[in-house]
């Protein structure tokens, strides 16, 4: 067992650190307080190829695999893990199931300008009635001679109010219970529109809105994948994502550290630095232990992906952990700080409400332990 990166990959990670430090950091602040979709971030992403990563360079893509994208995602969320977010739903939740289950048609069509940064991508399966029970889906497509009309809305969809091309899942009616089916749905076409902007607690340059779909026609060219295969790729997709956003988790941990490092090693109470007092030091400790073992978890899913395991078990405990670590990581960052720690100059505070979304989002962290579980059980 290796537990070194390779040569190549720590180069990656290297690159990825600088162009984070320098480009993406000093405006992550901007970007929170904006509340708009962090375009700019997302354009200089896609100037050195990181909106390509894991897609083949034949389709536009810069080439690597998950491990290479999961190295760049932490580093991403390290400096801005809304920018990070953009880029989870663009590439690990579109363009990666488009290359995954698309024909060659498909392929060449939507994978070069997802990977150019010319498009934006998202995924969209939540509806009302179905959140963690994605099954649950309305949205329905009805066969009508060479297209599919859809009916329905989805919920809380990232990227959403600036996406142009989306994967979506819906109910073929004659096919149920067992019909969910995916569509490569481009949003420039009738019967498509978009709900406001939700108001969100963090990770708020990573903006999100309700699609709606008003006998919206999508050609039969764009369904994805076979009739009913629609909750395989959804599973296999979110597999991926989960990865993500365990890499995001482990990134805002990490910035949560090195931050709290720095400010005790600085601040003196009772005439020392508080990093001198062991119920501080064993704070960084638990940090450092939990960013560890979730680094590691992550990087092990990614490497199950890579071999072409199945790392659902490994993509869940990632998630679950490097997310659930992740929340109390930022908890005792804004505790180090203290009432520096609870100001909205510092920081910290956003650590803290883009935490809270990695415990929710792709799958909450009941519905990893339920993953788990039906593992262990099997
Ligand atoms: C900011 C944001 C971005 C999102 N982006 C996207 C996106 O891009 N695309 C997309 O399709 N969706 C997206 N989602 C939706 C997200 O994946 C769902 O919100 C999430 O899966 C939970 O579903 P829910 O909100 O309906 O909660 P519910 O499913 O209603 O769950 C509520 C609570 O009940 C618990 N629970 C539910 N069932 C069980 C059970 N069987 N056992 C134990 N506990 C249970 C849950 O864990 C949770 O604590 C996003 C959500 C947010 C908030």
């Amino acid at each position: 067992m290796d537990f070194h990166l390779t040569e190549a990959e720590q180069m990656l990670q290297a690159t990825a650190r600088e162009f984070a430090k320098n480009e993406i950091e000093p405006v992550a602040a901007a970007v929170d307080r904006a509340e708009v979709f962090a375009m700019d971030n997302f354009k200089k992403l896609a100037e050195v190829g990181f909106t390509g990563l894991a897609i083949p360079a034949e389709y536009g893509g810069s080439g690597g695999d998950i491990m290479s994208l999961s190295i760049v995602m932490e580093e991403v969320a390290r400096a801005c893990a809304s920018t990070c977010d953009i880029v989870d739903a663009h590439i690990s939740l579109c363009a990666r199931p488009i290359l995954l289950y698309g024909n060659e048609e498909q392929k060449k069509k939507y994978l070069p300008p997802l990977c150019s940064g010319e498009k934006v991508g998202a995924f969209a399966i939540t509806e009302a009635e179905a959140g963690s029970d994605i099954a649950n889906i309305k949205t329905t497509a009805v066969r009508d001679g060479d297209d599919y009309v859809l009916n329905g809305s989805k919920l809380f969809i990232t990227n959403g109010p600036a996406c142009d091309t989306i994967v979506v899942f819906a109910g073929i009616p004659d096919l149920a219970p067992r019909g969910m089916t995916a569509f490569i749905v481009e949003a420039d076409m009738p019967g498509f529109s978009r709900g406001p902007q939700y108001e969100k607690v963090g990770m708020k340059g990573a903006t999100n809105a309700e699609l709606v779909f008003d006998n919206m026609r999508v050609p039969a060219a764009n369904r994805l994948g076979e009739e009913g295969k629609g909750m395989k790729i959804c599973l296999g997709t979110l597999d991926e994502g989960r990865i993500g956003i365990a890499c995001q988790a482990v990134g805002i941990s990490q910035a949560v550290l090195e931050h709290c490092v720095e400010y005790a090693k600085e601040r003196k109470q009772f005439g020392k630095p508080i990093a001198e007092n062991q119920a501080i030091q064993w704070m960084l400790v638990d940090m450092a232990c939990q960013i560890e073992s979730a680094r590691l978890l992550m990087y092990k899913a990614a490497r199950i992906m890579d071999e072409g395991g199945n790392p659902s078990r490994a993509a869940a405990m990632a998630k679950l952990v490097a997310s659930d670590s992740c929340m109390q990581i930022a908890v005792n960052g804004i505790q180090i700080l203290g009432g520096y720690g609870y100001m909205m100059d510092s920081p910290m505070q956003r650590y803290f409400r883009d935490a809270k979304l990695t415990q929710i989002y792709e799958g909450t962290s009941e519905v990893q332990r339920m993953v788990i579980a039906r593992d262990l059980l099997r």
